[in-house]
């Protein structure tokens, strides 16, 4: 492999798509003229300016972003939206949230500080391995939006399908599988997605909001910086931003353009993720943790049956060159994370060293 770099299997921070690092490398010592790299530059700068509009530009052709719909880069990880989400958005202090794997849980905890919450739903009868229906929720009039987990990245499980809102926002958390996808932005009130997983590197996430639903009457206690009219009303440039993480998932959403978008993405995925899944399916030593039907492109878990040869499984992968295949601890075993730069190389490689364990280890 050129750079003799690994295949990473990383949940998050993960890799990168190549072209993009040797652009970003071509530019480190001094961005197209500025003198400078952009990690020096004033987030005020007119080239900055430039680097933030193109950034929000090629996001919202990349996804079809309604104009009623503003794009705000915020700093604070996912994590910090699990608290903006029920701060800024309820009104009437109520809202509906399904439980469908680790990160769903942690939003739930932490809306709870906010207000009313109404589990409608939980898959965690069977250790999340499944989406429960979500046809005819039971949804109170007064509540003010309906969230989920698109993709729950510890558990491996995925939507196929949007859950029933009855007329309500829909939230979700796409941190793990945004631009994994095509995605009609319209059956959104939010999206919300760390960058780290599918797209740059750490330290910013992308919120898509509707307008209608930024407050101007918010709670005069809440900081500045949780305000989503305070991103709007400045051009996610308030204070000063991530700016490199702005610059980093710019050169992202270019090259997915320059592939022929999100749907190409997406065959490529599902081609990708058919790779392992296919081998879980055939083996006798390893089996997927997921009901087929919710199978996420992105996170793959599964496991021998036997802690003890998981954990052989994982150090022999490591030495092999094939990094961060543990589990994460509270479903044991191993994952794979085959995010958008992820080649299907790497899974093809990956699954010709887990057929050679097993027939050694028969
Ligand atoms: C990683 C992750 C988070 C937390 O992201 P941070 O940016 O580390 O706060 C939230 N939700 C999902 C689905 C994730 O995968």
């Amino acid at each position: 492999m050129k750079y003799n770099r690994t295949f990473n299997f990383s949940a998050g921070p993960a890799m990168m798509p190549e072209p993009v690092l040797e652009e970003i490398r071509d530019e480190m010592m001094n961005y197209r003229g500025s003198g400078m790299c952009v990690m020096e530059m004033s987030h005020r700068s007119k080239v900055f300016q430039q680097i933030i509009d193109e950034a929000e530009a090629d996001l919202r052709e990349l996804m079809n972003i309604p104009d009623n719909y503003k794009v705000l880069f915020i700093q604070g990880g996912a994590t910090l939206q699990f608290a903006a989400i029920p701060w800024n958005l309820m009104k009437n202090g109520k809202a509906v949230y399904v439980e469908t794997g680790a990160w769903s849980k942690k939003a739930i905890a932490e809306a709870k500080k906010y207000g009313e919450v109404i589990v409608a739903a939980s898959s965690k009868d069977k250790n999340f391995s499944y989406i429960p229906d979500c046809s005819d929720l039971d949804i109170p009039e007064d509540a003010d939006y309906v969230y989920i987990c698109e993709n729950e990245t510890i558990h491996g499980v995925t939507w196929n399908k949007l859950p029933n809102t009855k007329g309500h926002v829909l939230v979700s958390d796409q941190s793990s599988m945004f631009l994994s996808k095509p995605c009609n932005v319209s059956d959104y009130g939010m999206i919300y997605a760390g960058v780290q997983k599918n797209v740059g590197p750490a330290g910013m996430v992308v919120v898509i909001i509707r307008e209608d639903l930024i407050r101007e009457d918010i709670d005069p206690k809440m900081p500045v910086y949780m305000s989503y009219k305070t991103h709007a009303d400045n051009g996610s440039m308030y204070n000063t931003p991530n700016c490199w993480a702005i610059y980093c998932c710019g050169k992202v959403f270019k090259y997915l353009k320059s592939i022929g978008g999100l749907e190409e993405m997406h065959k490529r995925n599902i081609a990708k993720a058919k790779v392992i899944y296919d081998f879980l399916d055939s083996s006798k030593m390893f089996k997927g943790t997921v009901e087929p039907e919710f199978r996420s492109l992105m996170n793959i878990p599964f496991v021998t049956g036997s802690a003890e040869l998981d954990a052989e499984v994982v150090a022999a992968t490591k030495a092999a060159g094939y990094d961060n295949l543990k589990g994460h601890k509270s479903v044991g075993g191993l994952r794979a994370s085959v995010y958008n730069a992820m080649p299907i190389e790497g899974a093809q490689a990956l699954v010709e060293f887990l057929k050679k364990f097993e027939a050694e280890h028969k």
